[in-house]
């Protein structure tokens, strides 16, 4: 048993109650790199940012958790190295399903984990979040539990329809769970191509795909219900059309991946939503700059070369999240 607390992490207790205060969202990036890690505690460093490293269940089956949770070690002590004196970093289980990786997630030093039981009927989605609620708080680490279905893929959490978190049910699932924050479901997907061309509009002006907005009302009915209660987004990448455009010119092919508009994110940061997750804004930042050296540079083969400009262009997009879009700056 490892506390995260030595590890130097802290839970998200104190930074949520912060950002729902102060109107800002904390950022939650996806990890699976050393290139990425890098880039995130680059970004918060430059940002003094409080910040969110998450590890999904796709994370582990590639880079293995163990690994990952040393890595968020060194995360920590990369920051202070950085100059940073009193980093904000936390460690946190992306979509856990099982009470029993909740588990070894706590007892391995993760200072937040997530029990996603929004696919499970409402009682058993209760009874297994307030099982990891209930663990977890012996150990001080906080937990964020999920009402209503995300549409989309991500990492083997995917489901073909969303269904809208039911505000009636918020205050009796956050009661009766004792859950420190809340996941809920206004609209935004996961994955790249969050939107079918049907759910959308076309812009007359570019034939750029519109999504549908966000329900905001959905998300203040909510907010009504549990003033001051920490809500969580997911799938609320941009899906940023300059990447794409670079990644389809050197060879891919994305045609019409869309992403959550920006001003939406910003909005919502306002409200109570103090936790949003990125994941695919930061696959495709660097998959479109590896795709671009490769393309200008075909003699190169040293992977420093090509994940050297893919490491920058990730920091350049965390640090234009944090500080154009959370709010997040300036806040350690
Ligand atoms: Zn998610």
């Amino acid at each position: 048993m490892v506390s995260f607390k030595e590890l130097g992490l802290v839970n998200t207790r104190e930074m949520f109650a912060k950002a729902v205060k102060g109107g800002y969202a904390i950022p939650a990036f996806n990890f699976n790199t050393m290139e990425q890690m890098q880039a995130i505690v680059q970004a918060a460093v430059e940002t003094k940012s409080p910040v969110i490293m998450q590890v999904s269940k796709g994370a582990r089956n590639y880079a293995n958790a163990t690994i990952l949770r040393y890595m968020a070690q060194g995360a920590v002590e990369y920051a202070k190295e950085l100059g940073c004196a009193n980093p904000q970093i936390v460690l946190h289980l992306d979509h856990g399903d099982t009470f029993e990786l909740c588990k070894d997630c706590i007892d391995m030093g993760f200072s937040s984990v997530m029990i996603d039981g929004s696919s499970l009927p409402y009682e058993d989605n209760i009874a297994l979040s307030k099982k990891v609620v209930e663990y977890a708080h012996q150990h001080d680490v906080t937990v964020e539990a999920e009402l209503g279905v995300l549409a989309g893929v991500e990492d083997e959490v995917s489901s073909a329809v969303s269904h809208y978190t039911k505000p009636e049910e918020v205050i009796d699932f956050s009661q009766r769970t004792g859950c420190d924050s809340l996941a809920i479901s206004i609209g935004t997907s996961h994955g790249a191509y969050k939107f079918t061309p049907e759910q959308c509009t076309r812009d007359p002006k570019t034939g750029k795909l519109v999504p549908p907005p966000l329900a905001f009302d959905v998300l203040h009915e909510i907010e009504k219900k549990l003033p001051g209660f920490p809500i969580v987004l997911h799938g609320s990448s941009s899906v940023p059309q300059e990447e794409v455009d670079t990644i389809n010119k050197f060879g891919g092919k994305l045609p019409d991946a869309v992403g959550i508009p920006e001003e939406q994110l910003r909005e919502a940061s306002k409200s109570a939503v103090c936790k949003i997750n990125i994941d695919s804004d930061s696959r495709l930042a660097m998959t479109a700059a590896i795709r671009k050296y490769l393309a200008e540079n075909p003699s190169h083969f040293d992977p420093r070369q090509y994940l050297k400009p893919a490491r920058e262009n990730m920091k350049k997009m965390y640090i234009h999240k944090i500080v154009n879009v959370l709010g997040s700056n300036d806040k350690l």
